[in-house]
């Protein structure tokens, strides 16, 4: 696991999808630049999510709110107060660590004892194997998964109750090490405010402090009524927003997954009082088809109801991947109830209120969010696709096998040899392409190691020129995921690719 890890963030490099911010002065911890490839993938998962959340819902639409907002935003939001994470020094090595974390790679380890205890139980017993009952009757297993569960529920119950001595507590009784050193030394547990600030105003006493916003959501409540009334919304509806998010994090070396600048995709739904049950539900069940949508296999989504709410809502999940260190959060669905508005309704004195002309009568708006952290997103399309792969001949294959929809260029054109017509061939098809989507021309090396670097690079089409394309106006379609190759007239070309990549 660790390292099929270490090889996804070293792909992403060589491949030109990731690279460490500020590279030549040694880089800046837990900040990360996407390069040519990944600047492509990243806005084609944007799109595709643009797609499924805007465009097709009549009664949802976009906005993108700026990064600052008046700072009584964060006031009536919570964020000011409530938004911390608990944080333990050790005491021998000086690092900080989130102490609950900590608890949860803990839990993580035992879970990954019962997926082994799992994996063994599937071969012994093959297609008969029930992971239910075995999950359910095995005493080992249950004995590990009451061991973790118990573990969650404190942790769960002493954030809850901001009771940092017992979180402390449960570390030292567990015995956690520092991940690093080893060492078992700690401090108290912290709590610790993930906003960063900085100051709006270039004279220093009438400079006005701000936060960059934590989270895009609070962009969209603020401008509720002005969307609701200039749109002529009608509840139930929605609002959507893709932008970037800033979090002072505490990090553990896990690439993109958590940084501390980084883009969500959040869209909340606004519903009449006493229906976000179904909403919730509704909309739990829509996001889960989307991600199955994209082919990644359904045995790497699960959904983590939350026991432990945060202080807006009344119901929480969060569907989880598999992603290379365990399943680990990827998107949120909560239930916010009133929270959000009825704050800003109180600080800022506005009335921020539907008028339900159903009822004839006015409320405040139950909220259903759905928040998904892009970047996290990225990463678990890029790990889930990168393979090594054993081919008939003996020999392996690296491939990047990234859905169509999302890979950065849909098509490589290769002439065939540096000579007798074919780069200008290849070069023609490039240009007639090029308006469609991206597409790149590659004629370095032998034929056979550009089909290489592009499955690597995650293209899923290669469309080569030889000399028969000559005589015939014929090429060759080499598909990434299957290696076929098929004989095609040039001029259906764009639409056999535009079949598989079009979202
Ligand atoms: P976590 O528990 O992992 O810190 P969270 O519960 O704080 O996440 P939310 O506040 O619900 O996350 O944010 C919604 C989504 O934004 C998350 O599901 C995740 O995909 C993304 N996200 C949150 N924090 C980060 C981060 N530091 N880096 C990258 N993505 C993030």
């Amino acid at each position: 696991q660790d390292e099929h890890f270490k090889k996804v963030i070293a792909h992403a490099k060589e491949y030109g999808y990731i690279f460490p911010s500020s590279e030549i002065y040694d880089g800046l911890s837990a900040v990360y630049d996407y390069a040519q490839n990944g600047v492509e993938l990243k806005k084609n998962i944007r799109e595709y999510w643009w797609k499924a959340m805007v465009q097709i819902h009549g009664n949802i639409v976009g906005i993108d709110a700026s990064i600052f907002m008046h700072p009584t935003t964060w006031k009536a939001s919570g964020h000011v107060d409530a938004f911390n994470d608990p944080l333990i020094d050790n005491k021998d090595s000086k690092k900080r660590y989130r102490a609950d974390v900590l608890v949860e790679d803990y839990v993580a380890k035992i879970e990954g004892k019962i997926e082994k205890e799992v994996a063994k139980a599937q071969k012994r017993f093959g297609a008969s194997f029930d992971k239910e009952q075995f999950l359910a009757t095995n005493a080992r297993v249950v004995k590990y998964r009451e061991q973790a569960e118990g573990i969650l529920k404190r942790l769960g119950r002493s954030l809850e109750h901001e009771d940092l001595a017992d979180v402390k507590a449960l570390i030292e009784e567990l015995e956690i090490a520092d991940p690093e050193t080893g060492s078992k030394n700690w401090t108290d547990v912290k709590q610790f405010n993930l906003m960063f600030g900085t100051k709006l105003g270039a004279s220093a006493d009438s400079a006005m402090d701000l936060y960059l916003r934590p989270e895009t959501a609070q962009g969209i409540f603020v401008n509720f009524l002005n969307v609701q009334k200039t749109g002529r919304m009608k509840i139930p509806f929605g609002i959507a927003q893709t932008g970037k998010a800033f979090r002072n994090e505490i990090v553990a070396r896990q690439f993109i997954f958590r940084q501390r600048e980084f883009e969500q995709m959040e869209m909340q739904f606004f519903v009449r009082p006493n229906t976000q049950k179904e909403w919730y539900e509704t909309w739990k069940e829509n996001r889960l088809k989307w991600h199955l949508s994209l082919g990644l296999g359904p045995d790497n989504y699960r959904f983590h109801d939350h026991e432990k709410l945060a202080h807006y809502a009344d119901a929480a999940t969060d569907i989880e991947f598999r992603f290379p260190f365990g399943f680990k959060e990827l998107e949120g669905i909560h239930s916010r109830t009133d929270f959000d508005l009825r704050n800003h309704e109180k600080y800022s004195g506005k009335k921020l209120q539907y008028f339900d002309p159903e009822l004839n009568e006015s409320y405040v708006p139950y909220v259903i969010e759905t928040s998904i952290g892009l970047d996290r997103m990225f990463l678990a399309v890029f790990a889930n696709s990168l393979r090594e792969e054993e081919l008939d001949n003996g020999t392996t294959r690296t491939v990047l096998r990234i859905p169509a929809v999302l890979a950065p260029a849909k098509a490589a054109v290769l002439p065939l040899v540096k000579k007798d017509g074919l780069p200008e061939v290849a070069r023609k098809i490039v240009d007639e392409l090029k308006w469609d989507f991206m597409v790149q021309y590659d004629d370095k090396d032998a034929v056979g190691r550009r089909y290489r670097r592009q499955d690597a690079a995650g293209t899923p089409f290669c469309i080569t020129v030889d000399h028969q394309t000559l005589e015939d106006n014929t090429v060759t379609i080499r598909h990434r995921d299957t290696m076929e190759q098929q004989r095609v007239a040039i001029e259906e070309v764009r639409a056999i690719i535009l079949k598989e990549t079009d979202m």
